[in-house]
C-alpha cells in the first residue's frame, strides 16, 4: 500500500502514532459475496470504544479511504460482524476468517 494512503488513514483516525498499526497490505474482506460492489479492506481502528474504523474501498483502481461505523450484525453466539455498516454481501464472522484470502489485494 502506498505510504501516502497510510498517512491519510492515520490522519483520518486522528493522527498520533497509529501509523504502526496500519497493516502493510490489504486484501478484500468481502470475499466473493459482493458482485459489482467495491472491494473493501480494514485499515485502522479508531481509538476509543466506538468500533469505528478507517476502511479503504476500491474497484480496480482508485482506492478511497473513509471512516465508517461498524456493522451491527450479531450472531446468536455473541460474535459481532467484522465488517462496516451497510456492507454488501453477507456478514463476516470471526470464525469465517480464512488465512488464505481471496488474493485480490490493492493494485
Ligand atoms: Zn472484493
Ligand atoms: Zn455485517
Amino acid at each position: 500500500m502506498a505510504s501516502a494512503l497510510a498517512e491519510s488513514a492515520v490522519e483520518l483516525a486522528g493522527g498520533g502514532d497509529a501509523s504502526e498499526d496500519v497493516l502493510p497490505c490489504f486484501t478484500c474482506e468481502l470475499g466473493d459475496k459482493h458482485a459489482g460492489a467495491d472491494h473493501a479492506a480494514l485499515v485502522l481502528f479508531l481509538p476509543g470504544p466506538s468500533g469505528r474504523a478507517v476502511w479503504v474501498r476500491w474497484q480496480r483502481f482508485d482506492p478511497r479511504l473513509s471512516v465508517v461505523d461498524p456493522c451491527v450484525g450479531e450472531e446468536s453466539g455473541g460474535d459481532v460482524c467484522l465488517l462496516f455498516a451497510g456492507h454488501p454481501g453477507g456478514h463476516l464472522w470471526p470464525e469465517d476468517i480464512d488465512p488464505v484470502r481471496d488474493g485480490r489485494g490493492l493494485p
